[in-house]
Parts: C-alpha cells; sequence; structure tokens
C-alpha cells in the first residue's frame, strides 16, 4: 500500500494550494458580500484546469482522477472559507464527470468545452419542493414526443440557478418518465417554458440556490443521460462522486479552522500565558487534529475506490463504495463544523465578530449538514442498509 502522491499530483496540490492563498482567501470576504464569484476566480480556474475537471480530455476536461479531484477540493474548502466556490467546483466536477461519461456525444461537445471553460455552469436538479430524501416520490415528470422529452414539473433548493442563467448552462435533471423508470436529462436554464425563483440563503452567498418550474420545456432526445428509464441509477452514481468532493471540501475548511484557531491561542494570553499553554484548549485542537487526519485519509480512500472501481464503469464493489461515501459524507460535515464552532470558541468575542471571519466558515458548512448533496440521516439510512441488509431499511 503506497499513500505518497505522484510527483505530478505534488505539484498539482501545491498549485491548487497557492490558487487559495492567492486567489480565494483575498477574495472570500467580497464573494460572501456581492454574492458571486468573481470572473477573475472563474478565470483562474478555467486555467488551472479545475473546472468539471474529471471530465474527458477530448472535451477540454484533465480526465482527473477522483483522487486528484478530492485533492483539488480540499485545497478549495480551504481556500475559500464560505465554501462557495467549492460548491461551485464540485457540483461541475461530479456531474460533469457524469456527463463525460453517460451523456451523448452531442450534449458532451456541446456542453462539456463551455464548462471546463468557465463560459457555462452544470448543476444538479433533483430535489423538489416538497422534499429532497425521498427521491423516488418526485413529481416533475417528462413524457417523450418523438425527438423530444416535454418535462413538466418544478424542482426546488437548485445550487447555481442563477448562475447558469448568467453564464448559460443548467442542470442534469432526475425526472419520471411517463413510460416508466426515470429520465435524467441536461435542462439548459434558458429554455423556453422556464421560469426561476431565487432563495435567500444564511451563508456560501457566492452561489445562488432557486427553484426552476418547467412548464412543457421541450429537450431534444440527445440530451437524455444515460439509457431511457434508467436515469436514477445514473443520478445515484454521481451522488457519491459529488458527496466524496464535498467531505473533502470539508477537511479544508476543519483544516483552515484549526489553522486560525492555533494561531491566535498562541499569541493571546490569560492568566498570564498564552492559551495554547492551557491544556482545556490545546487537547481540544489536538483531539480535533487527530479526528480531521482520520476523516482525510477516510475521503482519500473513498477518492480511491471510485478510482478503483466506479469511474471504470466496474460495480463488482458497489456497495463498498456506497460504505466508504455514505460514512465520509456523514462525518466530514459535523466534523468541520465542530472545528469552525471550537476556533470561535477559542477566540472568545473576537470569533463572533466578522473580522476573524470564521463566521463565513460556520454558515458555509452548515449547507452540508442541513442538506445539500444529501442529508446527514439520509447517509445513516444508506449505511444501515448496507451494514444490516435491506430488508431493515426504516420505511420498508
Ligand atoms: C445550500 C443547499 C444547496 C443545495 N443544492 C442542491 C442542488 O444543487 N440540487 C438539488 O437537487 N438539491 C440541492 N439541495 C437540496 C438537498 O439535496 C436537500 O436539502 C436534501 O436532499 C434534503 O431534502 P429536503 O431539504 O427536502 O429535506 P427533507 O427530505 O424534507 O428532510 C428533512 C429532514 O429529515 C431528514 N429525513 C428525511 N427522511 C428521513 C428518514 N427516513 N429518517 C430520518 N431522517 C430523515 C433529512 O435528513 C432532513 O434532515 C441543496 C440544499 C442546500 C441546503
Amino acid at each position: 500500500m503506497d499513500f505518497s502522491l505522484s510527483d505530478e499530483e505534488r505539484a498539482f496540490e501545491e498549485a491548487v494550494r497557492r490558487f487559495g492563498d492567492k486567489v480565494l482567501r483575498p477574495n472570500e470576504r467580497k464573494i460572501d458580500s456581492e454574492g458571486r464569484i468573481p470572473d477573475l476566480v472563474l478565470a483562474e480556474m478555467a486555467r488551472l484546469g479545475l473546472l468539471a475537471m474529471p471530465a474527458p480530455t477530448e472535451y477540454g476536461g484533465m480526465g482527473a482522477s477522483a483522487v486528484l479531484t478530492e485533492i483539488a477540493a480540499e485545497e478549495i474548502g480551504r481556500g475559500d472559507f464560505s465554501m462557495a466556490t467549492a460548491v461551485f467546483f464540485l457540483l461541475e466536477a461530479g456531474w460533469g464527470w457524469i456527463l463525460g461519461k453517460r451523456g451523448t456525444e452531442t450534449v458532451k461537445r456541446r456542453v462539456l468545452p463551455e464548462v471546463t471553460a468557465g463560459r457555462a455552469f452544470l448543476g444538479i436538479a433533483t430535489t423538489e419542493p416538497t422534499g429532497g430524501s425521498d427521491l423516488a416520490q418526485m413529481r416533475t415528470r417528462s413524457r417523450r414526443e418523438g425527438d423530444e422529452f416535454v418535462v413538466r414539473g418544478e424542482k426546488a433548493f437548485l445550487s447555481g440557478v442563477e448562475e447558469a442563467k448568467r453564464l448559460g448552462g443548467g442542470h442534469l435533471t432526475l425526472t419520471r418518465a411517463e413510460a416508466g423508470g426515470f429520465n435524467f436529462l441536461y435542462i439548459p436554464t434558458n429554455s423556453p417554458g422556464i421560469s426561476t425563483q431565487k432563495f435567500e440563503n444564511m451563508g456560501r452567498m457566492g452561489i445562488s440556490t432557486g427553484a426552476i418550474t418547467y412548464d412543457d420545456v421541450r429537450v431534444p432526445a440527445e440530451n437524455l443521460i444515460g439509457a431511457e428509464g434508467h436515469g436514477f441509477g445514473c443520478a445515484m452514481e454521481g451522488f457519491s462522486v459529488a458527496r466524496t468532493f464535498v467531505s473533502a471540501a470539508c477537511v479544508g475548511a476543519a483544516e483552515r479552522a484549526l489553522e486560525i484557531g492555533a494561531a491566535y491561542i498562541k499569541q493571546r494570553t490569560a492568566f498570564g500565558q498564552p492559551l495554547a499553554k492551557f491544556e482545556g484548549i490545546q487537547f481540544e485542537l489536538v483531539d480535533l487534529f487527530c479526528q480531521v487526519e482520520a476523516v482525510k485519509w477516510q475521503c482519500r480512500r473513498a477518492a480511491w475506490l471510485l478510482d478503483a472501481y466506479t469511474l471504470r464503469g466496474d460495480d463488482s464493489h458497489r456497495s463498498e463504495v456506497d460504505q466508504a461515501v455514505a460514512a465520509v459524507k456523514l462525518t466530514a460535515p459535523p466534523l468541520a463544523f465542530e472545528c469552525v464552532k471550537r476556533a470561535m470558541m477559542w477566540h472568545g468575542a473576537a470569533g463572533y465578530t466578522k473580522d476573524v471571519g470564521l463566521e463565513l466558515g460556520l454558515r458555509g458548512v452548515m449547507s452540508y449538514m442541513v442538506g445539500a448533496e444529501g442529508g446527514l440521516n439520509i447517509m445513516r439510512i444508506i449505511l444501515g442498509r448496507e451494514l444490516l441488509g435491506p430488508e431493515f431499511l426504516p420505511y420498508t
């Protein structure tokens, strides 16, 4: 077993860390207050190959491994603490990979080069106003009419609705197929029949969240991802990939919080000595560091499993992959949240101010606790199914 990175991977990691330090950090407050990722940041991401980086090279991607993408997600989560850039990055990475793997040649050629160049946004649309966890109950429908699919319904809490309107692009959209099963369709946000609504979030303000209503929206049949009626599996495959990158971004955020916290407790004094000398604080830092290290490697292993099996189209280790991904998505966001919260507490009153900036991370990481890319209890349900058997699913 070899845990080391190749020279190429190490150089890439350093390049993304430099991007985080020199481009993301100086812009993170602006990203949060202005509610968008500046064009210069997206241009630099495109230059570094960070947009939809696992997409195949012939469509503008890097054909990057899950491990390399996971490394980048960690650095971006560390760089822009608000998590907005990480979300933009990981949505395009996960769903760009699915489009590259399961999309038709025409759509791959039309969409992926625009996404990898930063001229279009690519996201995912599964959640509906009536719920996001129980996807089998979704109401948005698609029916085939000749060479087109006609879509009717409503999706909600989607990341990147405004970005897809502003830059171009759209969402891979899961719909109930009238002919049976589910159709997974690429739907450009500028399609006739679409109307949108923006939600006001509490955090990760640099990427919008919104709803899309589909009023008999027509998309060409070539926009189908995977086989007709079999879209559910494609969406679940994409979630395995995207959830791994979410977890990596949370690891990066956790590391950043501990860095901010460690720097502060070394210089802040109380009762005549640095806070860092008090075991009540020092040991908390040490314990959190150990937990972050564990989750970091848990995350790296999930990415390695994706490379070894899922990304090669090998479904033979499905259960192992599902377990690894659900386990890390269950542990990484709460750990990141805890690290940010503890670092805030070490700062005392200063931690509650915007000057220190920990509140950016707290608001951003919280989005992964409440539901983005699947709620924590849904991860527990997946793990329960894997550990005990499907007959113990709570709703059967
Ligand atoms: C910032 C943000 C961005 C998002 N971006 C996207 C996006 O780009 N695309 C997209 O499709 N969706 C997106 N979502 C939605 C996300 O996928 C959903 O929030 C998630 O799937 C949960 O759905 P819900 O919010 O409707 O909660 P519900 O499904 O109503 O669940 C509510 C709560 O109950 C829990 N719960 C549900 N069922 C069970 C059960 N059987 N046992 C125990 N607990 C249960 C859930 O874990 C959750 O905590 C985003 C969400 C957020 C917060």
